[in-house]
């Protein structure tokens, strides 16, 4: 066991040296896979981590965080990386532990509609493999994120206004603690009322408390019907409108998803969407028996028809779906194409749906200020959407999107808001933690970090500000 008082580097080199014995085929350090590992989609990174362990199973997860605690050795969970708040990014002297190679779906419980699966498996690998089931998972975030990535980051996407985030969709897991300790949290079954509900303690907390090595998840019959349609608006008011009064009515839609002028003129570009206009759109989408569908669509275009909302544009065959929900998947790469050699940083508000017009209204009057770029588009139908701010890739142009950000989370939190609605903090949305929760919850919050990870070795600098500051 190493002396605490040894410096951080001969500490990380006697771990390194324990973890070769143990695993030296499930090491790299080599140069480009700890760049690959040292940032997710949008931060740069200070620091490469010293080495890349890749994990097998929850046996090599336990053995590497109980040498890393021994040897007081920080260490970052890495899933796909497609994390856009710095959560990935590396301290110094710290090791990156990747879970994709952990892929199995343990177990397929089709009459339960539920199954159990490694941390590293991505959504898109799950749905392909229990298709034939006619099961799905519904959450969706936009990039090819691993399930472990997901329940860290209690990440949503386009169907959550009908399925839910991660949150609602997970029973229970696997994790790791920070001393190589392994846990099982939840079940099977659909409620449980017996005791701390740790499974959503884990759920959102970054890599901060333990590693996630298995995941139980709720899954979903596939729908009879689906069905999607585009509705054109003159102003965004009336968009946002249609979107609100669709959710107050309590219509079961599916997806219901922004973009406003500027970001529908880029995808237009971008994915090559020429029949329509640069002009604020709605993306719909309808699914359930035949009967309920048509119900839903005739309600919906009513609510969009009373407020002026151009003619519906239907894709019913599934290529023109897919087009048409790819497009939508690709705006922030589509955003980036209006300058690639700029940076885009993305906010991720959310407010109660009666304050979204409000907010929205107030945050293109920041953007026009600021004088910056920022297509806006988003999960309207949860009240979450996301400014894409376009900024040279420089200290002042961050400086600037920085100053927009704020403001933009000003409004959102005066409106009953939250800064993230499902991209988390990481490092990006510190700032705003002790506003929007206050002094006393976030002590609450450093009190169990303090407990389950002592010496503060799980992705030091993530998700708390300034308080737990890793101790090596
Ligand atoms: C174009 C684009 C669109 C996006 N759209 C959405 C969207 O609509 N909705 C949305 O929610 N997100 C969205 N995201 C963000 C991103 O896809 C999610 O945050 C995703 O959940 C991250 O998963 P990952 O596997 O890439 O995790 P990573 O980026 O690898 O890690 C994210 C965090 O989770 C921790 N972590 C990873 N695996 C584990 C594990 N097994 N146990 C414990 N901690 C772990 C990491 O330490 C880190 O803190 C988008 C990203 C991009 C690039």
């Amino acid at each position: 066991m190493p002396d605490s008082s040894s410096s951080a580097s001969a500490r990380l080199a006697a771990a390194l040296a324990s973890l070769h014995g143990q695993m030296a085929d499930r090491i790299s350090t080599a140069s480009s896979v700890r760049e690959e590992h040292s940032h997710g989609e949008a931060m740069n990174a200070a620091f490469l981590p010293e080495a890349v362990i890749f994990a097998e199973s929850t046996d090599d997860v336990s053995a590497v965080l109980s040498i890393c605690h021994d040897h007081r050795v920080p260490v970052v969970a890495f899933g796909a990386g497609t994390s856009v708040e710095g959560h990935v990014v590396p301290p110094e002297h710290a090791i990156s532990l990747d879970l994709s190679r952990m892929t199995d779906i343990i177990q397929l419980n089709a009459e339960d509609l539920d199954c159990r699966v490694q941390a590293g498996i991505t959504r898109q690998t799950l749905n392909t493999e229990i298709r034939a089931s006619g099961l799905f998972f519904p959450v969706d975030p936009g990039g090819e994120a691993t399930i472990g990535g997901m329940c860290a980051t209690r990440a949503s996407g386009t169907a959550a206004v009908r399925y839910g985030t991660m949150k609602e969709n997970v029973l229970g897991l696997t994790v790791v603690l920070a001393t190589g300790e392994i846990i099982r949290t939840g079940g099977r079954v659909r409620k449980s009322s017996t005791g701390y509900d740790l499974t959503s303690l884990f759920i959102g907390s970054e890599g901060t408390l333990g590693v996630i090595t298995e995941v139980q998840l709720r899954l979903h019959g596939r729908p009879e019907t689906l069905s999607a349609a585009v509705c054109q608006f003159e102003t965004l008011d009336d968009a946002i409108l249609t979107a609100m009064e669709i959710i107050q009515c309590g219509i079961p839609i599916n997806r219901v998803e922004l973009m406003d002028s500027m970001q529908m003129d880029a995808s237009i570009r971008y994915s090559k969407l020429e029949e329509y206009q640069p002009l604020t759109t709605l993306f719909f989408e309808f699914a359930g028996a035949s009967a309920a569908v048509q119900e839903q669509v005739t309600a919906t275009e009513a609510v969009a028809a009373a407020n002026n909302g151009l003619s519906f544009a239907w894709a019913n065959t599934p290529e023109e779906r897919n087009r048409l929900w790819k497009a939508r998947h690709d705006a922030f790469w589509a955003a980036k194409a209006i300058d690639p050699k700029a940076r885009v940083i993305s906010t991720d508000c959310i407010v109660p749906i009666s304050r979204l017009g409000e907010l929205i209204a107030g945050v293109h009057q920041d953007i026009e200020a600021s004088g910056l770029r920022a297509p806006l588009l988003g999960h309207v139908g949860d009240g979450n959407f996301h400014t894409l701010i376009i900024t040279d890739d420089t200290p002042e142009g961050h400086a600037r999107a920085w100053e927009l950000d704020k403001k933009i989370v000003a409004r959102a939190l005066s409106l009953d808001g939250s800064c993230s609605g499902e991209h988390g903090v990481g490092m990006g949305k510190l700032d705003f933690l002790e506003t929007e929760h206050g002094a006393g919850t976030l002590a609450v919050m450093r009190a169990l970090k303090d407990t389950m990870d002592p010496r503060h070795i799980l992705n030091p600098g993530k998700l708390l500000p300034a308080g737990p500051v890793y101790r090596g």
